[in-house]
């Protein structure tokens, strides 16, 4: 039986993503404890959420109440044992990589109560290849935000081949009480919904850089001029980041053993440079001033 009530929530993997999801589960009000093996990456969890409530409360978005009382339903820890006792849910969201997430779910598994959800936030892992791990697979799900979720406002949730539907429907009351809506995925799929969507795209434009067809700019200025946004596909891959994009193409390389579906040269060669993207100052634009931000950037006069 899985418990009703979701009290404590614990994060494991204090990165990018696993910071915004404590966050804002912080903010509504739940106790949250944040776990990673880096002591470095918990400081940096910390100070992040510092800085995103402090820009809140400076855009009058948030009151220094609600700051105080977000921050103190947060605790941080390299005690993963401390970290999981007593949490209704852990989410998971350490780096993109199978065995390691395996190794996880494999403790995770031995150290929760049976009561306890155990979710993977993987973007492109489905929970039916880390399942046999764990001795209690029917409380695993696939439950995958996206980034600024408080933003985004959707996540993904799907079942492995053992999961309980008591687990899903407490998975999609925790996800609206985060005011977050719930998309169910209704059959096993790598990259859920969006993600093979927006995995199909990012994958022709890095393919269209590769085959020198035009360069990324002008990919990036055709989306955003067609599509009407302020940030177009390269942009994108480099604020989730060219090492998680790397991983992700790698998932459904392994799966399809298609030497189409292998990494292209443009990003490993990106990666190569430890040009990450926003992260490291430098992806396919500069940081934290990209071009494409620029005026004019969009339509050069000299264009015209
Ligand atoms: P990240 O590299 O920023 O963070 C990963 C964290 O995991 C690091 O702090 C690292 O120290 C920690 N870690 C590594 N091994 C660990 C272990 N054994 N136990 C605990 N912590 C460990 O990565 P990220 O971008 O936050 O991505 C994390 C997960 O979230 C991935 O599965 C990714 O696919 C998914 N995700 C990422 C995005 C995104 O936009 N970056 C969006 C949705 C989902």
């Amino acid at each position: 039986m899985v418990s009703d009530k979701i009290g404590k929530v614990c994060v494991i993997g204090s990165g990018y993503l696993g910071t915004q999801i404590g966050l804002l589960c912080a903010m509504h009000d739940y106790q949250v404890v944040m776990y990673d093996i880096s002591q470095n990456a918990l400081e940096s969890s910390s100070k992040e959420m510092d800085n995103y409530l402090n820009e809140w409360l400076n855009k009058k978005e948030l009151t220094r109440r609600r700051l105080s009382k977000t921050l103190g339903n947060v605790g941080f820890t390299k005690d993963l044992e401390d970290a999981v006792s007593g949490a209704d849910i852990v989410i998971e969201a350490v780096v993109e990589v199978l065995d390691l997430k395996r190794d996880v779910f494999k403790r995770l598994d031995e150290l929760c109560s049976p009561e306890t959800v155990i979710a993977t936030n993987s973007s492109s892992i489905r929970v039916s290849r880390i399942e046999d791990v764990c001795r209690s697979p029917e409380r695993v799900i696939n439950m995958h935000f996206y980034s600024y979720p408080w933003r985004s406002r959707v996540l993904e949730l799907m079942k492995g081949t053992y999961t309980n539907d008591e687990v899903v429907s407490r998975a999609e009351a925790f996800s609206k009480s985060i005011n977050v809506t719930p998309l169910l995925v209704k059959k096993e799929s790598t990259g859920f919904i969006f993600n093979r969507v927006w995995r199909a795209v990012k994958k022709e434009c890095l393919t269209v850089v590769d085959e020198g067809v035009a360069s990324f700019e002008d990919v990036d200025r055709a989306w955003m001029s067609l599509y009407g946004v302020d940030v177009g596909p390269f942009g994108l891959m480099d604020r989730v980041g060219l090492d998680v994009v790397r991983d992700i193409e790698n998932i459904y390389y392994s799966e399809s053993g298609d030497p189409r579906d292998a990494p292209p040269r443009v990003l490993l060669d990106k990666i190569k440079r430890g040009e990450l993207g926003v992260k490291t100052g430098k992806g396919f634009y500069h940081y934290p001033n990209p071009r494409y931000l620029d005026p004019g950037w969009l339509h050069p006069k000299d264009q015209v």
